[in-house]
């Protein structure tokens, strides 16, 4: 009833990351289809994150932070800090290129994840778009909350907090649990960090208790549907697509221009290569 799928390990610069989505074994829960998973670090000098500008195409990029804060800037103008309780929503539509670091002045935490979201077919073409959400729902179930992150009729996405709590669920969606901290009961299995568990359609409900108060990442949606292809930083549907994205990132067409960055933005890799996308993009 409960698949578990184990995050597999990644080094990238000074960031330690561990990723969870996609899997060679689930490629994507509802239209979630990157999770990354970095920190919790403390540092004193230098950036541990510092992603260059990169472009997108196809999806919504969701950064959720426990600790610390990212400076996030686009090639729509948007500068804006992602921080705990806050979220940052990008939807690249059919191109948008940003930069992710760790800010100047910052508290010497990171402790986080990167999400993408798969734009279904209807959606995944419109005009790039930014937005950040400093005011979210938090539902309180007596023994637990649920913060919405994400919500619509297609996706849901939550940070929870659980000493013992049940949450009604869309029984249409599919839904993943991964614990960013501490560890949790579910149905007599045992949850435990830096692992996905999958939970198939047809669940009205999910029960947890946490003797540690557990936070875990709820993530859910309906099944995608929709045949989908990752190659570096865009999702599309076709290897044409993705060999149209990358010329026009090559040519600097396409994409536009991410000011304030202080660096060079970063080269496509070569089309042949085996690109997975990079860490906490
Ligand atoms: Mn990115």
């Amino acid at each position: 009833m409960i698949e578990s799928f184990p995050a597999h390990e990644a080094r990238v610069g000074q960031l330690d990351l561990r990723r969870a989505l996609p899997l060679r074994q689930k490629r994507m829960v509802g239209p979630w289809c990157f999770l990354d998973r970095y920190g919790p670090l403390s540092f004193t000098s230098g950036r541990p994150m510092d992603v260059a500008p990169h472009p997108h195409i196809g999806i919504q990029t969701v950064t959720w932070l426990l600790e610390g804060e990212v400076l996030h800037r686009d090639s729509l103008g948007y500068e804006a800090l992602a921080e705990p309780g806050k979220v940052n929503v990008m939807t690249s539509g059919r191109g948008i290129s940003h930069s992710e670091e760790t800010p100047r002045g910052s508290s010497g935490r990171l402790n986080g994840v990167q999400l993408w979201v798969a734009l279904p077919d209807a959606l995944r073409h419109q005009a790039p778009s930014f937005e950040h959400r400093a005011s979210l729902p938090l539902l309180d179930f007596g023994n637990g909350t649920a913060m919405l992150f994400m919500q619509s009729t297609a996706i849901l996405g939550a940070e929870l907090r659980v000493r013992e709590m049940t949450m009604p669920l869309d029984a249409t969606f599919e839904h993943a649990l991964f614990v960013l901290d501490g560890s949790a009961m579910l149905e007599g299995e045992h949850l435990v960090p830096d692992i996905l568990y999958y939970l198939a359609p047809g669940r009205a409900e999910v029960a947890l208790k946490s003797r540690d108060g557990a936070r875990i990442l709820l993530l859910g949606g309906t099944p995608f549907g929709e045949p989908v292809l990752m190659w570096w930083n865009f999702v599309a549907r076709t290897h044409e697509e993705i060999a149209a994205a990358r010329e026009e990132w090559e040519r600097g067409t396409a994409f536009g221009q991410v000011r304030g960055y202080d660096g060079p933005s970063s080269p496509a890799p070569p089309l042949h290569a085996r690109a997975r996308p990079p860490a906490a993009s």
